[in-house]
Parts: C-alpha cells; structure tokens; sequence
C-alpha cells in the first residue's frame, strides 16, 4: 500500500489489499462511476464475506429455533448460537460463558441494565454518574431512570483536548453514587478514556461501573477481567458483525443478583398462573426467540478478526490515524474537536465557514462516506459551542488512499463552499 503524501510515516506492516478483498461492500462505484470512500465505520462497519455467508448459510440450511427442539436442525441451531456465546467470552475473556448475555446493540444492553439493575437499585437523592462525552443511548436510560426514582444524573467535565477531568471524577463519587456509566472510547472524539484507572478509582469506594464499549469493541483488545468492570456493552453491526444483534457482559455475581427484565418463552423454569420460576444465566435476560442468525454472523466476525490478527490490525488503525491527523491537520482553516492524547480511529472536525451538512454531502458526491451532525453526543457538542462535526471514522480495511482522497475532497469543498 503506497503512504502517498508523507514521506514522514512508513507504510503500515498490513497486506489490505488481502483484507480488502475480503469484503465486498467496499468495491463498488458510485453516482459517475467514483469508488467508494467508506469513511463512517464508527457508524456501522462493512462485512467480510466470510459473515455474509454464514448469515446466508444458516437460512439455508440450519434455521431452525433454539433450545427447545429435539430435532436435528433445532439441535444444530443451538449448538451454533452457544458456540457463538462462547467465542464472545473468549473475545472478551470473560470468566464465565453464562456472564455473555446476547441482546440486540449496545443502546439494548444499557437499557436492560438500567430496567433491572438500575430499577432494583437506585434510591430517591441516589446519583448515576456519566461523562460529558457519552452517546445518547449511555445518558438518556440512566435520565429516564433517575426520572422515575427521584435521583440525579452527575457529569465528569470534558475538556477543551477531549479527555476526562480525572480530578472532577473523583469528587463526584461519594456515598450516593449507584453506578458510573462511561464510553471506553468516544464516538465522536476518539477518546480513549483511561477507564482502568476509573474502575479502581470507583470499587474503591464500592460502585460499581458499566463500560459502553460499542467504539472500543472494534478497535482494542477488551479483557473485562483485567479491566474489572461489571457490565461491559458492544454491538455486532460495529465489529464487522450483523446488524441487530449486540452484546452484555456482567458479572455472573451481579447478573444473578438482577431481576429479569423482559417476560416470556426462554427466560422462565416454570411457569404457574400462582408463580413464575427463572431460568439460570444467560437465558433469563433473553425472552423470545432471539437474532440466531446474528449471533451465529457475528462469531463469524469474530473469528475473522481473530484471524487476522486483532493487534495487526490495530497497529495498521494506529498509524493509519497517525497519517490521517497530519494530513488533515495541514488543511487551512480545519480544526480537529478531539486531540486527546490516547485516541483512536476517529477524526472530527470543521472548516472554517462552511456547514459540515454542506461539507458532508459535496463529499458523498466525490463518493466519500463520512458523517455529519451531532453523532448522538449532543452534550458534548454543547460543551465545545457547536452544532455538529464532519466525522471521518477509521477501519482496519481504510488505507492511506482513502485519506488522500478525503483530503483532496475537502480541499475541493473548500475551494467551491469557502
Ligand atoms: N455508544 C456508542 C459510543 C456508540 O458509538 C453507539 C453507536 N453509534 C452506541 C452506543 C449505540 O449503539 P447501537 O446503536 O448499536 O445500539
């Protein structure tokens, strides 16, 4: 892969041509025959072919519904979800297959543990604390339950790089606090947040902390066990997996200790119209038939990540981000919003006078994909005074090419919208 532009970094140790090839969705042209760009991977990621075919697989020959056949096909489903169950663990090194329950995203697994959790837990004058910087789906379930409850939602400040107020944290946990709710890595900033260090700091005072991981889970190797967090969320559509289906891990301790959340087949023992019995982890937090083929797609996305090595490709991310950053910082009137010191594969910025909406769809016409808005953090574009970014979101199948092309795209949106 040639590093065109800078002669200042080495091309990264990757064949992409190979991983490239590999997916499909990336080679094609668009609007007159201009390839595509793909450059929104924080959104959703693309898919190998290896997941295409064994979503397709399974409805060919494998569909059937699980746990509760004896029959051939019922028993070769259920065989293949529960192995996709334990290649999650081991992707997460999760201690125990039971902690690995299955749900559909990350917005999903926050919601059953602010319904459960959350509800079995939190007091009047009790306090959940988020940070600045999170995703609508780890503020607004904590707000609704704090709503109901009589409690208070607390916020660790950002500052002007994109990184915590470690200080400020600290001082926000006291006696009142139930939860910390925090991104492992920011969706709109590339933040990696030092969330080891927060972990330690809150058991200190024994509260416990989930972890939205659904931008980490893509990008980072994840030990929940090192971490020590007790929830731990990430969606499939954002590793390389299918859409609709995502994961919660938490502690078997505190899964045991939760109430179920949503009633009906799978989640029950025995049911009586007097009394109702639960089923053992994981299954009494998955009511109803569950996205079998989602499950069974996103091992598939696992074991190609695996495959290819997960700290390969992230080396290749860390140098292709390292180029991406010089390149575009060396445009004229661009500003980066996120330069903290630990980041990854997210670069947000504006231009000087244009709108990113005007910015965003000139470079769809150039056949780049990137996104603009507010990328769900609308607090934290409050906090940095504006109404949204350009959002260029790296994967391990982007190559110094797709930089050159979105620098020179922006340097045409420039030209016709400056
Ligand atoms: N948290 C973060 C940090 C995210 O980036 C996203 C997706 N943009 C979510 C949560 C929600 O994920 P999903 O829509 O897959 O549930």
């Amino acid at each position: 892969m040639p590093a065109s532009g800078s002669p200042s970094l080495t091309a990264p140790p990757l064949d992409v041509d190979a991983i490239r090839a590999d997916f499909p969705a990336l080679h094609q042209t668009l609007y007159d025959g201009r390839p595509l760009v793909y450059l929104d991977n924080a959104a959703t990621s693309q898919k190998p072919q290896v997941v295409i075919d064994r979503v397709r697989d399974f409805y060919a020959r494998e569909n059937s519904n699980i746990h509760r056949g004896v029959h051939y096909l019922s028993q070769q489903a259920t065989e293949a979800y529960e192995q996709a169950r334990e290649t999650v663990r081991r992707f997460l090194n999760a201690r125990r297959r039971t902690e690995i329950v299955f749900t559909r995203g990350t917005t999903e697994s926050i919601n059953l543990v602010a319904a459960t959790f959350g509800r079995s837990r939190l007091e009047r004058g009790d306090e959940i604390v988020v940070s600045a910087m999170e995703h609508h789906s780890n503020i607004v379930p904590w707000q609704m339950l704090c709503q109901e409850r009589g409690a208070r939602l607390r916020v660790i400040p950002v500052d002007d790089r994109g990184e915590l107020d470690e200080e400020a944290y600290r001082r926000l946990l006291t006696e009142r606090t139930k939860l910390v709710a925090l991104c492992h890595v920011s969706n709109t900033l590339g933040t990696i947040n030092p969330v080891q260090r927060m972990i330690a700091d809150a058991h200190g005072l024994g509260i416990p902390v989930l972890l939205d991981g659904a931008q980490a889970a893509p990008h980072l190797p994840v030990d929940v066990q090192a971490l020590d967090c007790d929830f731990y969320c990430f969606s499939g559509h954002k590793v390389f997996g299918p859409t609709g289906i995502g994961i919660l891990y938490g502690k078997e301790a505190l899964l045991d200790a939760m109430p179920p959340w949503q009633g009906g087949g799978d989640m029950i023992e025995t049911v009586s119209f007097e009394r109702t019995t639960f089923n053992e982890l994981p299954h009494k937090f998955e009511a109803g038939t569950p996205h079998i083929a989602g499950g069974i797609g996103l091992k598939a996305a696992l074991d190609y990540v695996e495959a290819r090595g997960r700290t390969a490709l992230a080396r290749h991310e860390d140098a292709l981000l390292a180029y991406a950053t010089e390149r575009l910082t060396a445009i004229e009137g661009l500003h980066l919003i996120g330069t903290a010191r630990e980041k990854t594969s997210v670069l947000s910025f504006v231009l000087d006078g244009i709108h990113p909406y005007d910015a965003g769809t000139l470079l769809d016409r150039l056949g780049i994909a990137v996104r603009t808005g507010h990328h769900c953090t609308q607090p934290l574009m409050q906090r940095f005074g504006l109404p949204g970014t350009i959002r260029a979101s790296l994967a391990f199948y982007n190559t110094t090419d797709d930089v050159d092309a979105l620098v020179d795209g922006l340097h045409r949106v420039r030209s016709l919208l400056a």
